[in-house]
């Protein structure tokens, strides 16, 4: 029984909360290189905690019944907009979302019985979700292997009269590049296609960054040709979860977006995200995180971490075995191994730390170690090297993960649908990964070099299953 016979006191149930959160990874101090965001400062963090739990029980449902949800969500979106060229926005819970919005509204303006979405290999999952939440099929068009860019030629074959839309990243997450937008958007427009930019991570990065004398295009909607673009003030905005900001240039393109019913007796329902009952705590602590932080705050941030980011990439330089790939334009940072098997070296930094985020290969991209240079970065940036070189080391004189003979075979033709849960979480076991509550932290590389080797369809049967595991009751 979960749920206490009687109620437990403030005291009891924060010190459980702390219990809880024991094995987590820290997000705070900038040892964790993925997932979360640090100004490194607690004058932001506090209030960005204190707004959101100002508006916690605010219900964006109803923007008549709460006004403050109309004002603050104004000036966020505005300020979004006054940072990439102007638009018309909607307040999401997330990247996610906003991308799903953002094909959402492409589909039924473009009416099409057969629609699908064009997009770069490199481009987020998300659009994979949205496609298939919206009954879209994605077409996906390779990037070139030396500079990981999509190649706006080979989108203009690859669109046809049933594409509702084409994207591209500013930046791609995985190797933090720049696709050429102006590019892109021109051959959409040529076919009167929408190009939607995916700037979630970049959105409220890049123009930063810019400011501190780094070389970015212009990639926002003022570039002829972009239609929309979707930018996360839960990552680069600093803060706290729950924040993004989807902007269209064309006021019709958001009403698309938008969804009303009058289709049964209850309230009336006018929603302008997925979710209906919302919080406005995110809306809240967004809000609180862009007034503590202002201009300056942002200025200084973006010179921390474009200084953190060249610091990074020169340090990787010298590390012998290791390379980055192709020319990271924001600061994201990912970097592949020669002679070492960089999941044993995100294992091994994990042992000493520091999380470093691993890439499976795709499309002709090798595995990789993901890094994402936020604020904070900037003054751990040696320390963090400095693992990384032993980690490197440490990792060279195990040697690769090696599997055993049949494992990859054994995993791809498994008929999943006919294993129970029990025996796949003993599959795991014999791999090193115990699934049972309160396990803690498995070594990683076995797992990775196993999921490396398997083609996406099987990546995707048993990372579902292993959810499904992990959340079994
Ligand atoms: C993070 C990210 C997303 C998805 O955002 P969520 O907030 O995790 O839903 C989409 N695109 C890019 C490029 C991202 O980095």
């Amino acid at each position: 029984m979960n749920l206490p016979p009687t109620g437990r006191t403030v005291d009891d149930l924060l010190a459980e909360v702390a219990r809880l959160k024991e094995h987590d990874l820290p997000v705070r101090g900038g040892q964790v290189t993925a997932y979360v965001y640090d100004t490194g400062r607690a004058e932001v963090n506090d209030a960005a905690t204190r707004a959101y739990l100002e508006m916690l029980e605010v219900n964006c449902l109803d923007p008549t019944a709460f006004p403050s949800v109309v004002e603050m969500e104004r000036q966020v979106v505005g300020a979004v907009a006054d940072l990439l060229g102007g638009g018309h926005g909607v307040f999401t819970s997330g990247g996610t979302e906003s991308i799903m919005l953002a094909v959402k509204a492409a589909r039924d303006r473009a009416a099409r019985p057969r629609p699908n979405l064009v997009l770069p290999v490199t481009a987020h999952p998300a659009f994979h979700k949205a496609a298939h939440y919206l009954g879209v099929r994605v077409v996906a068009v390779p990037v070139d292997l030396e500079t990981y860019k999509v190649r706006a030629g080979d989108v203009e074959r690859a669109v046809d009269e049933d594409t509702i839309m084409v994207v591209a990243s500013a930046p791609s997450y995985p190797q933090g590049v720049i696709d050429p937008v102006a590019e892109v958007a021109a051959v959409a427009a040529a076919a009167g296609v929408p190009c939607h930019v995916d700037a979630c991570v970049g959105g409220w990065l890049l123009p930063w960054l810019r400011e501190a004398g780094a070389a970015v295009p212009p990639f926002d909607l003022s570039v002829p040709g972009v239609t929309s673009i979707s930018c996360d003030l839960h990552k680069f905005g600093y803060a706290p979860k729950g924040a993004s900001v989807l902007l269209f240039a064309d006021p019709a393109m958001r009403r698309a977006a938008y969804f009303a019913s009058g289709a049964w007796p209850g309230y009336t329902v006018i929603n302008a995200t997925v979710q209906s009952s919302r919080s406005a705590g995110p809306l809240g602590g967004a809000w609180a995180t862009l007034q503590s932080l202002g201009r300056d705050g942002y200025a200084e941030l973006g010179r921390a971490t474009l200084e953190a980011t060249r610091r990074l990439r020169a340090g990787l330089a010298g590390i012998p075995g290791l390379r980055v790939l192709g020319r990271p334009e924001s600061s994201l940072v990912a970097f592949a191994g020669d002679d070492v098997d960089v999941f044993v070296l995100a294992d091994e930094a994990r042992a000493r730390g520091w999380f470093l985020q691993p890439q499976l290969s795709y499309a002709g991209i090798p595995a990789n170690l993901h890094v994402t240079v936020t604020g904070v970065t900037l003054a751990g940036v040696e320390a963090m090297l400095k693992v990384i070189a032993e980690s490197a080391g440490a990792a060279r004189e195990r040697g690769p993960v090696v599997l055993p003979d049949g494992l990859v075979e054994l995993v791809a033709e498994l008929d999943l649908a006919a294993l129970d849960d029990a025996a796949f979480a003993e599959l795991a076991a014999s791999v090193g990964v115990d699934l049972r509550p309160g396990a803690g932290q498995p070594e990683m590389a076995v797992v990775n070099t196993v999921l490396d080797a398997l083609p996406a369809p099987v990546r995707e049967a048993v990372l579902v299953r292993f959810l499904s595991v992990v959340y079994a009751s």
